[in-house]
């Protein structure tokens, strides 16, 4: 793929002339383009116009560019400022792809002429939309990096599992995935007849992240729209069906791209993870704030490293205070869903690719995540089928 470049992309995007004479590179339509292996995404941005108008121009691009050579597939989504509710424009021009506050319409096409519905997804699926066959799709999430936020994803995705249920994970964090190293994956996934890619699986739940499509230390610089548009893909376009949970773990903060996510995707709810300290517990607070922006559920919090199991005698020490999380949780009114102990047995499971929930589910660790699958569990089965809250709009005043 050495002979695909940036500009090779961005010079046949320019011969698709746009209105007026210029052409859609030009008239600064085109968001950051990202290749990885062959795959292009990139996003073209319609302001504050009719996103449809912007339909053919988005057929013409995958044209264009899927018939570069080293090009395998083409995900060009179309991002647009929200309008507002009476159906007015919003004034002013759009700057979707700075604020990431953008509404992305994933349309998930590729170069592929056999073109087709994917199993679990229609590829025209918009992100917010149900993802048919999945029943729950829930957020772990952080309000800072480095809490063990991926840790407990994954952890909490194989005690579903072991409570017999059909798991999947995906992993949002495309700035730094983890699922690779926590589940020592280290395959490109592959794509079905129908252009559906297809999801890995491992110990029996399925998982895909941009880091097996992205090698590692390749830097890629994320624009919000372009989070949206490979997650778009990953929630639209991966074999996920039959599902009764796909546990998303999203990227660490609550910046703007956390919240395109939190509101474009389908969610049942969400589980905030942190660590006792104080500091922390800030952070978690702007991770609730988040989702309660957008009208999603807190399932619960979970304290991390919240206490130290000493590996040769078995005493415990609150090394950071004790029931922060706790206390934090009772005033919001969310659940307290448990504490994990901080563990070595924890990090090496995890560096190894062998959850501990999965490798030693004896042990006292491995019990601890799945009382907190149990309870967020109990927390969703509670919800009925499908009780989604519907995504409002964010207006762009
Ligand atoms: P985040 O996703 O919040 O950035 P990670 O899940 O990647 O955090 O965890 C950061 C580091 O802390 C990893 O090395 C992980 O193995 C370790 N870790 C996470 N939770 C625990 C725990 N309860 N006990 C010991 N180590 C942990």
């Amino acid at each position: 793929m050495a002979g695909l470049t940036k500009e090779k992309i961005l010079d046949a995007l320019k011969t698709i002339e746009f209105e007026g004479g210029d052409n859609i590179v030009d008239r600064g339509l085109v968001s950051e383009v990202v290749i990885a292996n062959g795959k292009v995404y990139f996003a073209l941005d319609a302001g504050n116009e009719d996103p449809q108008k912007l339909e053919p121009y988005c057929r013409k691009a995958e044209d264009v560019v899927g018939a570069l050579e080293d090009v395998s597939s083409v995900g060009v989504t179309i991002t647009a400022e929200r309008q507002k509710s009476n159906g007015s424009q919003a004034n002013g021009q759009g700057n979707g792809h700075a604020n990431g506050q953008a509404d992305n319409q994933t349309n998930g096409k590729s170069n592929n002429p056999a073109g087709g519905q994917p199993q679990g997804g229609g590829a025209e699926a918009a992100a917010g939309q149900a993802i048919p066959g999945v029943r729950h799709v829930i957020a772990v999430a952080s309000g800072k990096g480095g809490v063990g936020k991926s840790t407990t994803s994954v952890n909490l995705a194989m005690g579903l599992k072991a409570l017999g249920l059909k798991v999947g994970i995906l992993d949002a964090d495309v700035y730094g995935p983890s699922m690779p190293r926590l589940l020592g994956l280290n395959e490109e996934p592959q794509t079905g007849p129908n252009n559906e890619i297809l999801a890995l699986e491992a110990y029996g739940v399925k998982v895909m992240s941009m880091g097996f499509m992205v090698a590692e230390g390749t830097p890629v610089v994320w624009r919000g729209p372009m989070v949206m548009s490979a997650l778009g893909q990953m929630i639209n376009k991966v074999t996920w069906a039959p599902l009764d949970v796909l546990v998303i773990d999203m990227p660490p903060g609550t910046g703007d791209v956390q919240l395109t996510i939190a509101q474009q995707t389908p969610l049942s709810g969400a589980v905030i993870v942190s660590t006792p300290q104080d500091l922390a517990l800030i952070d978690a607070r702007k991770g609730i704030n988040m989702f309660a922006q957008v009208n999603i559920p807190i399932l619960g919090l979970v304290e991390n490293m919240s206490y130290f199991l000493c590996p040769s005698c078995g005493e415990r020490s609150d090394i950071f205070g004790h029931g922060g999380a706790k206390e934090e949780a009772l005033k919001i009114g969310a659940d307290f869903l448990g504490q994990i102990p901080l563990h070595m047995d924890i990090r090496e499971t995890s560096d190894a690719g062998r959850p501990i929930v999965a490798s030693n589910p004896e042990s006292a660790e491995a019990q601890a995540y799945m009382d907190i699958a149990k309870k967020v569990w109990n927390g969703l089965d509670a919800q009925g089928e499908d009780t989604r809250v519907a995504a409002p709009n964010i207006v762009i005043e």
